[in-house]
Parts: C-alpha cells; sequence; structure tokens
C-alpha cells in the first residue's frame, strides 16, 4: 500500500502536464450541502430535481431562483479546504487543467487560476437565450431581466435535461489528451462527464492517480488508489511530489 503511495507520488513529480477532475468528495470538509442535502427548512417539501430543470424554472421563476439564492448563500458561508489548496499550489509548479463537476467556486477561492467547470457555475447568470449577465444580484428575490433581450436571467448551472456546455467539454477533452497524468479526486466516477474523461484518460495509458475514501466503479481502471478524503491525501501527495527532485 505504501509501495504504490510512493509510486503514485513519484508519477506525480515526474508529470509537467496534470489533468485533474474533482467531484464532490473535494467539497464535503468544506461543508458545502450537496445537491440533495439541500433539501432542508423551508425546501424540504420539494424535490432537487423538481428545481433543477428547465421546467422548473418555466412555471415558477421566482420559486427556483430562491432555491438557488440559498443554495449560492450556503456556498458563500463555506470555505476552501485542504484538498483545494493543494490543487492550486500544483497549478502553481505544474501546467494543471482543472476538470469539475462542482458548481461550487472553491476551487477559484481557494486559488486555482483557471477553472474548467462541466456542469457550469452556481454564481454565474445568463438569460434565457444565453446572454451572460454580469451584474450583482446578491439579494435579489426574483430573477431579473437580461439587458439585451428582456427574457429571465437564470443561474448558469447545467439543469437535468440540459446538455453540458460545449466551450467546457472541449476544454476537458483537449486536456484530456495532452495530460501525462491524471488525478481523480472525490468523484464517484458514476457521472458522466467525468467517468467518461477518467476512462479516456486510462484508455491512453497515462497513469490515473484516484484519489476517494471508498473503491469506485472506475477503480479497477486507475493505474494507483489512494483510499482517503481529499483533505487529507492532496496536501500530502502534492507536497511530497512538489518536494521531489525529479519536479
Ligand atoms: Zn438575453
Amino acid at each position: 500500500m505504501l509501495a504504490a503511495y510512493e509510486r503514485a507520488t513519484a508519477a506525480l513529480a515526474k508529470a509537467q502536464n496534470v489533468l485533474v477532475l474533482t467531484g464532490a468528495g473535494i467539497s464535503a470538509a468544506s461543508d458545502v450541502p450537496t445537491f440533495r442535502d439541500a433539501q432542508t427548512g423551508l425546501w424540504a417539501k420539494y424535490r432537487a430535481e423538481d428545481l433543477a430543470t428547465p421546467e422548473a424554472f418555466a412555471r415558477d421563476p421566482n420559486l427556483v431562483w430562491q432555491w438557488y439564492q440559498w443554495r449560492r448563500q450556503l456556498v458563500r458561508e463555506a470555505q476552501p479546504n485542504a484538498g483545494h489548496y493543494a490543487l492550486a499550489s500544483l497549478a502553481q509548479a505544474k501546467a494543471v487543467s482543472l476538470v469539475t463537476q462542482n458548481v461550487d467556486d472553491l476551487h477559484q477561492r481557494g486559488g486555482s487560476p483557471d477553472v474548467i467547470a462541466v456542469h457550469g457555475a452556481l454564481f454565474d447568470n445568463h438569460c434565457l437565450n444565453g446572454h451572460a449577465y454580469q451584474a450583482e444580484t446578491d439579494g435579489l428575490e426574483s430573477p431579473p431581466e437580461c439587458a439585451q433581450c428582456g427574457a429571465l436571467v437564470r443561474p448558469g448551472v447545467v439543469w437535468f435535461g440540459e446538455s453540458l456546455p460545449e466551450h467546457a467539454l472541449q476544454r476537458a477533452d483537449s486536456a484530456v489528451r495532452m495530460a501525462e497524468l491524471a488525478l481523480v479526486v472525490g468523484t464517484s466516477s458514476l457521472v458522466w462527464p467525468a467517468a467518461g474523461f477518467a476512462e479516456s484518460a486510462a484508455a491512453r495509458g497515462i497513469p490515473v492517480i484516484e484519489v476517494n475514501p471508498q473503491a469506485t466503479p472506475f477503480s479497477p481502471q486507475a493505474t494507483y488508489h489512494v483510499r482517503g478524503l481529499a483533505e487529507q491525501v492532496l496536501p500530502a501527495l502534492i507536497g511530497t511530489a512538489l518536494e521531489s527532485p525529479t519536479t
């Protein structure tokens, strides 16, 4: 077990171009409620599936908007953890493409310079016609209207039934092709597209390090498994790799 961990560290030390894939596991220690955990209090009577859809927004835009405003507040109160900071330090030393399924902004607040958010971003807004909306929406109880076209403004997350943002997918695909090593963190690997990216990386024959407390369906394809929590494993793994003389 120790030997595998040391080999993983050595592989990370050697790689100059690293693909990082992250999922909910990295935000868990920051107490970011998962999608379904955000169904408490006033919101307990709704199912996430009935709030996070284009149909729900069309039916009751104020309700959906208010749920997102509440989720934004929960995320604002959360702080990046040691896992987020460790990935930011990796990006200072190497070419890192950070692809995340998370919609929170903790990678950015932890110092990661460039985050490819394949499920969109909780704090972004755009109108129903796709125009970006940059104005402050903090405290608004109902969605504003787009200055360009007058359509309602909605959160910039990917809803059930929607396709993933094309630009982010293309960047993630190219990151998979360029990487010398992949680090897969805190994702069950069941959710597409993360599963596909990790599998493509493994299929290219590059080393793939999986960091997760439990085995996942992807584990058999990973080169190295490091069992543990992201906020504990990443500082140690990345810290050692960056101190290594081969870096
Ligand atoms: Zn518009």
